[in-house]
């Protein structure tokens, strides 16, 4: 049964080869010091196996040891292979007594196999062992059958044992380039889940920590990631979003356009930047600026559609604020034209308003009418300084003076609207520095619209008193409509108005005349309850 005896050499010589190679591949072990002693080692014990598992054909006691040999050589190098070499040569001497062939062989093929291993060294090894098991072959041929002679009845055996030699070799060749392959495959695996994790984690890192919001859509324009942004530019928590239906929260104005834009980068699968206003969770709009990716797959269909936003409500608002400064700046262009149309026709009144002066002196209308022309030609100027900033004249005057020429001089027109004016000075010396025309016309800006508030008639209430800090602080209390206390901190914004024919500037001056006095104004109102004005100006010491 010499063929079951093959059987069992080679399982036996594969089991022994491919065990440590297993092991290597699920163990990730750290490389041995002096790996080539123990794999040495370990050879030579599995060459003493298969010496043990050697058998008797035509004569002859054999085995494949030498396959083993032949294979630590080409994979393990020299060092290695003379270890498996002299543990094989001591386990076959004490099997048997013809102790001669087998020391004159073991030394030929010693020397061949360390000799042709040194000119291999830079070979592939399966290079190698090829040649190494070539150079055996043609060794054995030489020494074996013709050296030593021993060429019996049968030189078929020879032929069988090489055939059984050359077998070995190349099953376990096959099996080590096998596992290394494996090996090698398990351990590219592993490197690129490394790299797969480590850059998710990188882009994750980004995604997770920029202000900009990140979505990701699938090709049915389902929701597939929000990033946690989302929460802190919308309110909502990533889970409400992802049930929301997202374009309840666009604003309707934009839902078409929002729409249509998708559509159309289904369609021309480029991307497009969109702008949209979408709603806060406390019901305020935010204005986005978004840019929308298709993501591609091989069929060049889309699969991914990446949307970024970015809250550009604060841009809009510097934009809006620029636009406004600069209609500011064509109107004190304007203004500076009128004011010139107007300063001529106003310099002949002037003259003929002193002429008749000169001519009627006991009568004083002309005074009025002059200080009245004085404060046109004034209030020119100051239109035309809305455009630009202008040296004032400052001079020390009294708050309630300027306060009685103005209500004086408004009086005639609240009389016709039915609208009385009740002063109360907490003192006597309420002494300024400032420009008196400015002032006069902030106050006259401040009754105007409390007049205007109250079309049916009322009181106007005015209080001057001292402030704890040396200020003045003027309050002036109408009984009018009132401002909804959302709108109050938009007062004094260049063209804010609620009227029809307002022209939103009447605060807005009031605003800049305060600033170049050291002055504040506050407003305190609530819808049809009146308002309150309060002006705070610095006193002369
Ligand atoms: P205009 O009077 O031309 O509208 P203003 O700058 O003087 O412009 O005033 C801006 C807006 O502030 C007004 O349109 C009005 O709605 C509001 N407002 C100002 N003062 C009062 C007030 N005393 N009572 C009610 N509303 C006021
Ligand atoms: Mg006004």
């Amino acid at each position: 049964m010499i063929l079951l005896d093959y059987l069992i050499n080679l399982s036996m010589f594969s089991l022994m080869v491919s065990t440590p190679l297993i092991i290597r591949s699920y163990l990730n072990l750290k490389p041995l010091k002096h790996l080539w002693i123990w794999t040495g080692l370990y050879a030579g014990g599995v060459s003493s196996v298969l010496v043990s598992l050697s058998f008797q054909d035509q004569g002859y006691t054999y085995d494949i040891r030498y396959a083993v040999i032949i294979l630590v050589f080409a994979y393990l190098g020299p060092g290695a292979g003379m270890i498996t070499g002299s543990i094989a040569l001591l386990s076959r001497l004490m099997v048997s007594d013809n102790w001669f062939p087998a020391i004159i062989g073991w030394l030929v093929v010693m020397t061949v196999l360390v000799v042709i291993q040194k000119f291999t060294v830079h070979f592939q090894p399966v290079k190698r062992y090829l040649i190494l098991l070539g150079s055996y072959v043609v060794t054995y041929i030489i020494t074996v059958p013709i050296v030593l002679n021993v060429i019996r009845d049968n030189p078929v055996f020879h032929l069988q044992y090489l055939l059984f030699i050359s077998i070995g070799v190349f099953l376990g060749g096959i099996m080590i380039e096998s596992y290394e392959k494996l090996y090698r495959i398990i351990k590219e695996r592993k490197r690129m889940e490394q790299t797969l994790d480590e850059s998710e984690s990188k882009y994750r890192l980004i995604a997770e920590n920029t202000s900009d919001l990140i979505m990701v859509m699938d090709k049915e324009h389902a929701v597939s990631y929000l990033s946690p942004s989302h929460e802190v530019v919308l309110g909502y928590s990533v889970l409400e979003l992802e049930k929301i239906d997202l374009c309840k929260l666009i604003h309707p104005d934009d839902v078409v356009y929002f729409r249509e834009t998708i559509s159309e980068i289904a369609k021309s699968k480029e991307s497009k930047p969109v702008e949209f206003r979408f709603q806060h969770l406390t019901g305020k709009w935010i204005e986005f600026e978004s840019r929308w990716m298709p993501v591609m797959n091989d069929d060049q269909l889309i699969e991914h559609i990446v949307i970024i936003s970015r809250d550009i409500s604060e841009r809009k608002k510097a934009e809006e604020i620029l636009l406004q400064s600069e209609k500011l700046s064509i109107v004190g262009e304007l203004a500076a034209g009128v004011a010139h149309e107007i300063r001529n026709p106003l310099t002949t009144i002037k003259g003929f308003v002193q002429l008749y002066g000169k001519e009627n002196e006991s009568n004083e209308i002309h005074e009025l009418l002059l200080s009245e022309l004085e404060r046109i030609e004034t209030i020119t100027s100051e239109m035309l300084s809305l455009g630009k900033p202008q040296a004032i004249q400052l001079n020390r005057a009294n708050l309630c003076d300027l306060m009685d020429h103005t209500v004086e001089f408004l009086s005639p027109q609240a009389n016709m609207k039915n609208i009385q004016f009740s002063r109360s000075y907490l003192g006597t010396d309420f002494f300024i520095v400032c420009e008196k025309n400015q002032i006069k016309q902030l106050f006259l800006n401040v009754f105007k619209n409390a007049m205007e508030a109250m079309p049916k008639g009322g009181n106007i209430d005015i209080k001057l008193k001292k402030g704890i800090d040396g200020e003045c602080i003027i309050s002036i209390q109408d009984e009018g409509c009132g401002i909804p206390e959302e709108l109050l901190p938009r007062l004094g914004e260049p063209f804010y108005t609620l009227k029809e024919k307002g022209t939103g500037l009447g605060l807005m001056i009031c605003h800049k005349i305060i600033k170049q006095h050291n002055g504040t104004i506050s407003y305190h109102s609530k819808l049809n309850n009146g308002t309150l004005v309060e002006i705070k100006l610095p006193l002369a010491n």
